[in-house]
């Protein structure tokens, strides 16, 4: 037998597979297997794609694998690294990265090996052997004897049986009994208890119509399902009781969030339902942990996967059912190589396994409603009413805070009620200039402003990390009349401290998050009688507080002054989902945006609460233009440390790409990030595989060209 082996390198010049030849004990080696190969002189890590029954390589050349490790991913897993590898112009070594077990990764560091404790069960044969008057030897009867009861460690065995090691090989031979490595004892990674807890619930009838459908598809091919649910209107019940039926049905289930750290009440309920069944993907997870994790998983022990993206491709070979809960969030994006979207990853996985996907939000994408079959929760569960939305215009105000604004925040300060602020800008001002001069403090590496922090005494790139003390003179002019433009979270805390005093105001941004965690915060939220919960679009996830009666955002309709035809998609996502935190409990609620432009159409839809409305005044735009979802979307980024070879890359790119009859827009210039130059392609096409296809052979072409040797190239098929 031959197999074809994807070497594990992060090499992009390695094209494999190549053929090795399967002998003696490593006859019985499958697809998904990891294989010690030798590569030349080298020895490398690698995966069994495919087996063949003989190869092309003649055979006084084939050589042999040198060893088999223990890990072995499911075959249909295989495929969708492959898959991922293909559909993101990346490589397959960083595609079949995706589904090994964690730690295992492109060469980096060495893989993580099991702690083994070999255990054994008895088969259905050994269990026939016992019933009859086979012929067994006294030891290895008593071995079958002691398993009958359950399965067992190997040592237990040979102390309760006197059977060692050999004599259950042996019966392993025959069929009698499997061995097994199992780790002792898995880790079991702890999630934090915030916000409001649910016992069983009686569904209201909208959640069991839902429930149905979804149940109906178990038994037959479908389309994937979107549960278009508003704020409030108990989707993650659903969630829970389809995941119920899905294991009922004998089979495993894959719940994505979009990170646990900012809702971890949705991961504690899956685990408060379905306890040791469930593995939580966590991201504060170390590897030891998250390899157990996949072992219990692999080995039938976890039958449930709670985490983001990447539990997309938790190691289920029986898969019935996936979630993505709040679909519209951008984090099912990875930033990295490769650039893959768990939520269409979600779609080829169920598809390839025959499981049911259900995409569930508030505020669906596009791409969902027009593609999917929908399922409505038009109502909150209690019955109770959207809050109503106020827009206010900031033209001709000073400061950040409306008249309105400061009203409503003095009657929760009153009433000693709880509200969520939402400004989307970090830090404490914008920008520093010098009042004299006109200097800007930029940073060094990238073309933009330094953000001020006033707790650090710094100015801090958001782009690339590089900070400096915040300066009180003028390096250019010596002034000591510096300017701070524009409020930030850090700001708008110290606002709020004195406009609510004495209710407590928390802070939540990603600057908070690094020093305390996102969970101290939420809870510490939760746990107060009142107070001021304020933040980036982290305090609008899908937070459950009861007792929040306000919500605010601050300057809505900056998002809209993004160049991006999804600005208005963003914009209104975010404000509606803001909206949805506020009036969860009996003494309802209400919600003030604030913006420049109080009309625009996304602000407008999101203060309805209509989602629908809204996409459907958005796709005939999308489809004009071939925007998704009726076109696709590919982005090349061409970076280089001098001006000039980023420029000349991305004009080679689109000459290739437009060869192959693909239309290509640019190249343009982005801003320098990190010390590096860039240039960027934008190919939309309502042709998919073709304009992927055309983009992989233009970029690997120009890349391996000598004369771009300067040049690093970035491909984002669908950019968010
Ligand atoms: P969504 O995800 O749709 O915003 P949640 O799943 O957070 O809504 O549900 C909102 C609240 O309603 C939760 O506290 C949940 O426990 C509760 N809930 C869900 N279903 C029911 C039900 N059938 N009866 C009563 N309460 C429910
Ligand atoms: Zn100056
Ligand atoms: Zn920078």
């Amino acid at each position: 037998m031959i197999a074809k082996v994807e070497p594990l390198t992060p090499a992009r010049a390695l094209r494999g597979p190549f053929d090795y030849l399967l002998t003696g004990a490593l006859e019985n080696v499958g697809v998904g297997s990891m294989l010690v190969v030798p590569f030349g002189r080298r020895r490398l890590l690698g995966v069994v794609v495919e087996l063949a029954p003989d190869s092309e390589i003649a055979s006084e050349r084939l050589v042999q694998p040198l060893a088999a490790l223990e890990a072995n991913v499911p075959e249909t897993l295989v495929d969708l690294g492959l898959w991922v590898a293909r559909e993101y112009v990346s490589t397959p070594a960083r595609g079949l990265a995706l589904v090994l077990p964690p730690g295992t990764g492109t060469g980096a560091g060495r893989p993580l090996i099991p702690r083994r404790s070999l255990r054994a069960a008895l088969t259905e044969n050994g269990r026939e052997a016992l019933a009859s008057p086979a012929r067994l030897g006294h030891r290895q009867r008593a071995a079958l004897d002691t398993l009958a009861g359950g399965p067992a460690a190997v040592t237990a065995v040979a102390r309760r049986a006197g059977a060692d090691h050999s004599t259950l090989r042996s019966l392993e031979r025959r069929g009698f009994v499997r061995l097994e490595n199992a780790t002792h004892p898995p880790r079991r990674p702890q999630v934090e208890e915030v916000g409001a807890r649910a016992g069983t619930v009686e569904l209201t009838g909208a959640q069991a119509r839902a429930l149905e459908q979804i149940v109906a598809r178990f038994d037959s091919p479908h389309a994937p399902l979107l549960l278009h649910g508003v704020t409030g209107s108990g989707k993650t019940e659903v969630y829970l009781r389809a995941v119920a039926a899905a294991l009922e049905r004998g089979r495993s289930a894959i719940v994505l969030v979009p990170e646990i750290a900012l809702t971890p009440q949705t991961a504690g309920r899956f685990v408060e339902r379905f306890g040791d069944s469930v593995a939580v993907m966590h991201s504060r997870l170390s590897s030891r942990e998250r390899y157990d994790e996949w072992w219990r998983m692999r080995r039938g022990e976890a039958r449930v996967c709670v985490g983001p993206r990447s539990a997309v491709f938790a190691p289920f070979d029986d898969l019935g059912l996936i979630v993505v809960d709040e679909e519209h969030d951008g984090s099912y994006k990875q930033e990295g190589d490769p650039r893959y979207d768990a939520r269409l990853v979600a779609e080829r996985r169920a598809a390839l396994q025959g499981a049911v996907l259900v995409a569930g939000s508030a505020t669906p994408r596009p791409e969902s409603l027009v593609r999917y079959e929908r399922l409505e929760l038009a109502e909150r569960v209690d019955g109770a009413v959207l809050p109503p939305v106020e827009i206010v215009s900031m033209t001709g105000t000073s400061g950040p805070l409306h008249e309105r604004t400061r009203q409503e925040l003095d009657a929760v300060r009153r009433a000693g009620d709880k509200a969520i602020v939402l400004l989307n800008r970090r830090g404490w001002s914008n920008f520093l200039s010098c009042r004299l001069c006109g200097r800007v403090w930029e940073c060094p590496n990238c073309d933009v402003t330094l953000v001020f922090h006033q707790a650090a005494g710094e100015v801090a790139c958001h782009h690339c990390g590089h900070r400096e003390p915040a300066p009180s003179t003028c390096p250019d002019c010596a002034s000591v009349s510096v300017a701070r433009h524009g409020a930030g979270t850090e700001q708008l805390e110290r606002e709020l401290e004195e406009l609510v005093s004495p209710l407590p105001v928390f802070r939540l941004d990603s600057d908070v998050a690094a020093a305390s965690g996102v969970a101290s915060v939420l809870g510490r939220f939760h746990r107060a009688e009142a107070g001021v919960l304020v933040g980036t679009q982290m305090v609008a996830k899908g937070h459950d507080f009861p007792d929040v009666t306000l919500g605010v955002v601050l300057d809505a309709d900056a998002t809209l002054r993004f160049p991006d035809f999804r600005a208005e998609e963003r914009t209104f996502a975010l404000v509606a989902q803001l909206a949805g935190r506020s009036g969860r409990g009996r003494r309802g609620g209400r919600v003030i945006v604030q913006a420049l432009e109080p009309d625009a159409r996304a602000l407008r839809h999101a203060a309805a609460h209509d989602s629908t409305g809204f996409i459907a005044g958005e796709l005939p735009r999308r489809e004009a233009f071939g925007y998704p979802p009726y076109g696709h979307l590919i982005r090349v980024v061409c970076s280089s440390t001098e001006a000039g070879p980023d420029h000349a890359a991305a004009d080679a790119v689109r000459e290739l790409v437009e060869r192959a009859g693909v239309l290509a827009l640019g190249p343009a210039p982005l801003f320098r990030r990190q010390g590096r130059h860039r240039a960027q392609l934008v190919v939309r096409s309502r042709e998919r595989d073709r304009a992927i296809t055309a983009v992989r052979e233009a970029v690997e072409q120009v890349a391996a060209d000598r004369s771009h040797a300067s040049a690093s190239f970035a491909v984002d098929v669908d950019p968010q």
